[in-house]
């Protein structure tokens, strides 16, 4: 049987929580033979290397170089293709993140690979991998076998239960990066953020929305409180962000994030489609909103027909009471 790699994504030298997530459906898929391997891309990768150890993976292939030490698709492809080169993989999984979508695009399209974007479920058939994907804005779950010899998915982030890093004896096996600075022609040079305080929404657990009807970006304050209480993380509606609210970098929906998290409290927010394809796939959807026919409701699974204004506090209380 042929083995599992899994890219492993490094943000601001951060190795990112999907990879547990990917590093756990890749054992899952290689219960039938074949080993998990990890690929480790970067300029400087130390200390990543060390986390990346105590996961349950048979060999992590590190490819190191100073070319590397900012993102490129063209420098990673490159790196991705050496390693793939080594570690000889018939499935290659990336998150469905903003760097995954970009890196795996351009090395099925190098590597000849077939490539399913943005998967929910994986499973191999005989050493075909098939995998269920959201599409239609979410209404159509679609299932898709790969015949090709090597197969690549990007999985949505909260999908899999995570891998426990419990230690493991990989073996780790440098790279060559067959790559220079000079050959690689579109370089990030800086990276300045955009707001929303770093946090990527996108692997958020438990995520606090706030709509128009926040009114102004001081009020998203009691969404910060409740977000706070109950460990999650701000997000808003375009209205919201439009109006000045909130940063775009956690806009939910159609032209900003799709999130999957364990819970979504939308408050003040009406349920417009282009809203909903950002979030409805969370676990357990609760709906705040003063009038009782704002089709949010049809999608949540607990609604309060509300002011926020009242409730969202009242829930912090109930909530700071209840966890201590
Ligand atoms: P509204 O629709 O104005 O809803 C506000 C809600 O708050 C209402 O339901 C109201 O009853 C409720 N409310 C008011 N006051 C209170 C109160 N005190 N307490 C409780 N409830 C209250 N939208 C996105 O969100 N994300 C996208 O990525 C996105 N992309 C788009 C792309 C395109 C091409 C287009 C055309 C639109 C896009 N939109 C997107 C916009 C989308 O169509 C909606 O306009 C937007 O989602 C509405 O945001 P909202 O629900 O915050 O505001």
């Amino acid at each position: 049987m042929s083995n599992i790699l899994v890219y492993a994504e490094i943000r601001d030298g951060v190795f990112k929580n999907i990879n547990a997530e990917l590093i756990s459906a890749a054992r899952t898929l290689a219960e039938g033979g074949g080993e998990v391997h990890l690929a480790l891309i970067g300029g400087e990768l130390d200390a990543q290397v060390e986390t990346a150890k105590t996961y349950p993976v048979d060999k992590i292939f590190v490819c190191k170089d100073a070319a590397l030490a900012n993102y490129s698709s063209q420098g990673y492809a490159a790196a991705l293709e050496a390693i793939m080169g080594r570690s000889g993989p018939g499935v290659v999984l990336f998150g469905a993140t903003s760097m995954g979508k970009d890196l795996s695009a351009r090395t099925a399209a190098k590597t000849g690979a077939s490539l399913f974007t943005d998967c929910t479920e994986l499973s191999l058939e005989g050493g075909a991998l098939k995998v269920v994907r959201p599409v239609y804005s979410g209404k159509v779950y679609l299932e898709t076998v790969s015949k090709a010899k090597v197969q690549m998915a990007s999985v949505r982030p909260n999908t899999f239960a995570p891998a426990e890093a419990s230690g493991s004896s990989a073996e780790v096996v440098e790279v060559p990066a067959g790559v220079s600075a000079d050959s690689i022609k579109g370089v990030v040079k800086e990276i300045v953020s955009a707001g929303g305080g770093g946090v990527d929404i996108t692997e958020a657990e438990v995520i606090v929305a706030g709509g128009r009807a926040m009114k102004n970006e001081e009020n998203f304050g009691i969404l910060k409180e409740l977000a706070e209480v109950i460990g999650g993380n701000v997000a808003a509606s375009r209205a919201a962000v439009d109006a000045g609210y909130a940063p775009h970098a956690i806009q939910v929906g159609q032209t900003g994030k799709v999130v999957n998290p364990k819970l979504y409290i939308a408050a003040g927010i009406s349920g417009a489609i282009q809203h909903i394809v950002g979030m409805r796939t969370a676990k357990v959807i609760v709906a705040i909103n003063k009038d009782e026919n704002a089709p949010i409701f049809q999608l949540s699974d607990y609604g309060i027909v509300g002011d926020l204004f009242e409730v969202v506090p009242k829930l912090t209380e109930e909530f700071k009471a209840l966890l201590g």
